[in-house]
């Protein structure tokens, strides 16, 4: 079948809960895609910050066969090395002492809600201590309790009544947050760097102050690092920047390369608050996916991909600057590594549909917001293809 026939089919079959841009994928290599019709694709998406080693890096695809043939499920027991081989190698590479594995970035925020309200309410003794704090222009998830969480109106519309005890406050901003502090405050949840809120990076001192608070009131810090975490922006976690440590964490999306997969982590003190019984996932921490994880994570550690993620991201932000200079309707670029952001003073929209026909993959956050999340293993020359495509296109937008 070809793409039309395909995205026919899709329209009987599939409901609609993504806008979907007219592509139907097959193949991947690296930063390639290749659509039903043989098409080529440069993907500065890269399945919106999962593929952070590329489509179909040859560990992960090794460490996936080898682990199909020998077992691909079994829950409820202790035999699954490889689950405890990625909590061991995320513990001994973050400020965390446990993990709990799940298969979504919703779902890892699930768990991280749950654990800080446990936690909170058996420590201080307070059964009315379960509020959490998070910000306006916040993503955690499309879970009840995580659109909840989430600081936007529109991913929350006609799906309400919503999960009771979160209030939402400014990102980057520590008077907000100290203000909105409440007897009833159990934890403050935020992402180092707000990614589907347009790619918005937070002052430099912004979460040391974040941390005094937490600390001055008693309450949990959740950094949720599903879109930026895994190498994203140069080191293996974002908060890492920031020289701050959280008490829990959650990770999904690059996790393990390109299968589902999420993780809730924490200090052992507030893991303790987990008991058996308490939470659980059937395929959480599979032994398929976590091989996968185990393979990525060592990839990007091993293949210098943290440093490449720095450089590129940097050459990357040269360039779009560039451009900058040039078109007066860009306001700003931005991010830290490969999460980057250049933003509009016009809606960006029609330049992901005219790179989608130039065959260049990008994508919009917020109207207005290019966001640029390619593969670490990005080339000089591939950042130097998209550039001149979307040079092109800008070109033609001049009012
Ligand atoms: N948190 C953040 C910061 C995200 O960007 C996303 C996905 N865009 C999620 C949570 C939800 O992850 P998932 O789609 O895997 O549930």
């Amino acid at each position: 079948m070809n793409s039309a026939q395909w995205m026919e089919k899709a329209d009987k079959y599939i409901m609609k809960t993504y806008g979907r841009y007219p592509l139907v994928p097959v193949r991947g290599e690296g930063c390639i895609l290749w659509d039903a019709d043989g098409k080529r694709y440069l993907d500065f998406l890269a399945g919106v910050a999962v593929n952070n080693l590329g489509h179909c890096h040859p560990k992960v695809v090794a460490a996936l066969q080898k682990q199909a043939a020998e077992m691909i499920h079994c829950s409820n027991y202790y035999h699954i090395p490889n689950q405890i081989a990625l909590a061991e190698l995320l513990c001994t590479h973050s400020f965390a002492d446990k993990a709990f594995f799940c298969n979504s970035g919703a779902e890892a925020n699930e768990a991280a809600i749950k654990l800080a309200r446990k936690y909170t309410r058996e420590k201080y003794g307070d059964p009315e201590r379960y509020e959490i704090i998070t910000a306006l222009s916040s993503f955690h998830g499309r879970t009840m309790a995580t659109i909840s969480a989430t600081g936007q109106e529109k991913v929350q519309k006609f799906f309400d009544p919503l999960l009771h005890g979160f209030s939402y406050v400014p990102f980057n901003d520590a008077d907000a947050l100290a203000a909105a502090v409440t007897p009833k405050t159990c934890a403050v949840m935020l992402e180092p760097i707000q990614g589907e809120g347009g790619v918005v990076v937070p002052s430099a001192d912004y979460f040391r102050k974040v941390r005094e608070i937490c600390d001055r009131h008693g309450l949990l810090l959740i950094f949720d690092e599903v879109q930026v975490g895994i190498g994203r922006t140069g080191r293996l976690f974002a908060h890492e920047h920031f020289d701050v440590v959280p008490d829990i964490m959650t990770l999904a999306k690059a996790l393990a390369g390109g299968p589902p997969i999420g993780a809730m982590l924490a200090k052992d003190a507030v893991a303790a608050s987990f008991s058996p019984g308490t939470h659980g996932s059937t395929f959480g921490g599979n032994p398929l996916v976590t091989a996968a994880g185990v393979a990525a994570v060592r990839a990007v550690l091993e293949e210098g991909l943290l440093n490449r993620a720095e450089e590129m991201g940097d050459y990357l932000v040269g360039e779009l600057e560039r451009l900058k200079e040039k078109y007066p309707f860009i306001t700003d670029v931005r991010g830290i590594g490969l999460m980057i952001g250049m933003e509009l003073s016009i809606p960006a929209g029609e330049i992901v549909v005219k790179g989608l026909q130039r065959g260049v993959l990008l994508n919009v956050a917020q109207d207005r917001v290019l966001r640029f999340v390619p593969p670490l293993v990005v080339t000089k020359q591939e950042v130097n293809e998209m550039i001149a495509v979307l040079d092109g296109i800008l070109e033609e937008m001049k009012p």
